[in-house]
């Protein structure tokens, strides 16, 4: 049982996570921010929503997102700036998804909340890659509340429906093969190199954890690391 029940933090708890897609990042990123009573901030989950807003951002971003390629820095800084001087970011927050390459991290580092680095810390989520595409191919999504869920791993009480919201649940056109393709290359291109960015800048506060284990699992880990941490 994976208990992620709140818990009053001390001091605020600010994470980023990195890791590849497929990594179990956006999972784990729920049950530390839920856990730690902070809101977690994915930004896939904002442009989403902001494509089926029809927004000048998504319209931006869809067509790229389609196509497994990253949106453009100045859109994901703007987004996470806006989002990160909202209250509720005040007694911290975990961040999913951002920053996705080194522009962002430096664009990060230097927002107010980037720059109260104290409590920052920073979990790489490895998982190895065969692991990663079989996740992504079986990753179904809903479109209307959008839970995840995997035909394998976590399959819906019935097939094809959303165990929330009832909605039929799709094949995300960025879990499709062309698309994972250039996910990874994207990941392995642009956003690897934050490891050693944060590992130089980080100390202690940088943590790989092993995410080819059970939900759980891993949960129990970062939880110690983040606890240890506040
Ligand atoms: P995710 O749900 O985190 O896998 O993100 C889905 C897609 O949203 C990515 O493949 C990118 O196209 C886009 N995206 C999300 N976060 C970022 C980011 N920080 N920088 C650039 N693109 C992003």
């Amino acid at each position: 049982m994976v208990d992620a029940s709140p818990k009053a933090a001390t001091s605020p708890a600010r994470v980023i996570f990195l890791g590849p897609p497929g990594a179990g990042k956006g999972t784990q990123a729920g049950l530390v921010a839920r856990h730690f009573g902070v809101p977690k901030i994915s930004t896939g989950d904002m442009l989403r929503e902001a494509i089926a807003q029809k927004t000048p951002l998504g319209l931006q971003a869809g067509p790229l997102m389609e196509e497994g390629r990253l949106v453009p820095d100045p859109l994901l800084i703007g987004i996470i700036t806006d989002r990160l001087a909202q209250a509720d970011c005040q007694a911290g927050y975990v961040l999913d998804g951002f920053p996705r390459t080194l522009a962002q991290a430096a664009g990060f580092g230097s927002m107010a909340v980037g720059r109260q680095s104290g409590g920052l810390l920073v979990l790489n989520v490895e998982v190895p890659r065969d692991e990663l595409l079989r996740r992504l191919s079986g990753r179904r999504w809903c479109p209307e509340c959008q839970a995840t869920f995997h035909v394998h791993n976590d399959p819906p009480k019935q097939p094809g429906i959303c165990d929330r919201c009832g909605a039929g649940l799709i094949q995300r056109e960025d879990d499709k093969e062309t698309a994972v393709t250039r996910r990874l290359q994207e990941y392995d291109e642009r956003t690897a190199p934050l490891i050693g960015y944060y590992q130089e800048r980080g100390g202690k506060a940088f943590h790989t954890v092993d995410g080819y284990r059970p939900v759980d699992t891993v949960f129990a880990e970062l939880k110690g690391i983040v606890e240890g941490a506040l």
